[in-house]
């Protein structure tokens, strides 16, 4: 009996040291990965941090070759150089909600936002505000930071047989003629077209967005609202009738403003279906960089061309962001 006693008792504490042993094994496994693989997704994100900066300075430096003349990192902070020798940082490392975002936005939350220039069939979500933001100080430079400066900048578009005043300044104004040069014809022979189009409702006027203190990019002159329809801007009807307008608004429209360069309102999560803003460093963004890039390639990989000034640019940027990691 005694024997059977002890056999028993010896089972049950070989038993007890197996589990024992088996549960050290897993919790020890899993404390050791765990640091690992957090560091590797920190890792990640930091080069990816790296290369969407470089990514956005690029595409920022190819849409206003006249007004950026280079690039600089101080204090681990990286700057683009203006023209006119003033500095704009790319990121102030402070977090902000949205709504100051829209008032006080940097360069990497500025170029953050993706731009979907593929077809969209339904509005997108109500809280995506990423499409508003804007730098005004870079803008400034670009197209005139008085009243008075943007509008000597200003020149005439011929829109059928009225003239619109469009800022002439890094090609805006001949970008709108171009768009309108190939919607006259189309919308001639396409009445769902030309509903869509005509009359246009204007392009420059010195104003501030609805609802808020900031200058409206109307006020550069680099934007344009083209027929006004009762169902067109988030303000004025429910998400219901936007969807409806969306679903029969004539996609060509869109394709040719994209084309040159201009991001449709149509597309923000507050849709405003009638406006065209001209923004072609979002434009380059969303034809080339919209995906992450690929582990051991470049980090400029995507862009369709190389010449010397791209090269040059490219070049610039590494030297700069050469420590920035
Ligand atoms: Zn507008």
């Amino acid at each position: 009996m005694l024997r059977n006693k002890i056999l028993i008792i010896f089972l049950c504490l070989i038993t007890i040291l197996f589990f024992a042993y088996m549960i050290i094994c897993f919790t020890g496994k899993s404390n050791n990965n765990a640091p690992i693989a957090k560091m590797t997704i920190i890792q990640e994100e930091k080069s990816n941090y790296s290369i969407n900066m470089k990514r956005d300075i690029l595409c920022l430096m190819l849409a206003y070759p006249q007004y950026i003349t280079g690039v600089e990192s101080k204090d681990q902070k990286v700057y683009i150089i203006m023209k006119s020798g003033n500095r704009i940082i790319y990121d102030d490392q402070n977090i902000k909600r949205n709504e100051e975002k829209i008032s006080n936005a940097d360069l990497q939350d500025m170029m953050n936002y993706v731009y979907p220039i593929q077809d969209i069939k339904e509005l997108m979500p109500k809280n995506n505000e990423s499409g508003l933001f804007r730098v005004h100080t870079f803008y400034n430079e670009i197209y005139g930071e008085t009243r008075n400066q943007i509008e000597s900048n200003l020149v005439h578009v011929k829109i059928k047989n009225k003239r619109f005043s469009f800022n002439k300044n890094n090609n805006a104004a001949n970008s709108l003629k171009n768009v309108i040069n190939e919607l006259i014809p189309l919308a001639q022979n396409r009445k769902d077209i030309n509903r869509f189009v005509f009359p246009v409702s204007g392009t420059y006027s010195y104003r501030v967005v609805e609802g808020t203190n900031l200058l409206s990019s109307h006020a550069s002159g680099t934007s344009i609202d083209l027929v006004c329809s009762e169902k067109d801007y988030w303000r004025w009807v429910s998400r219901k009738d936007g969807q409806t307008r969306l679903d029969i608004y004539p996609r060509e429209i869109v394709r040719i403003f994209e084309k040159n360069n201009f991001i449709w309102g149509g597309k923000w999560g507050d849709f405003d279906m009638m406006h065209y803003e001209y923004r072609p460093e979002l434009l380059l963004k969303s034809r080339y960089f919209s995906t992450e890039p690929k582990q051991g390639t470049p980090w400029h990989n995507g862009l369709p061309y190389s010449d010397s000034t791209v090269n040059g640019y490219i070049k610039l940027i590494d030297e700069a962001c050469y420590n920035i990691k």
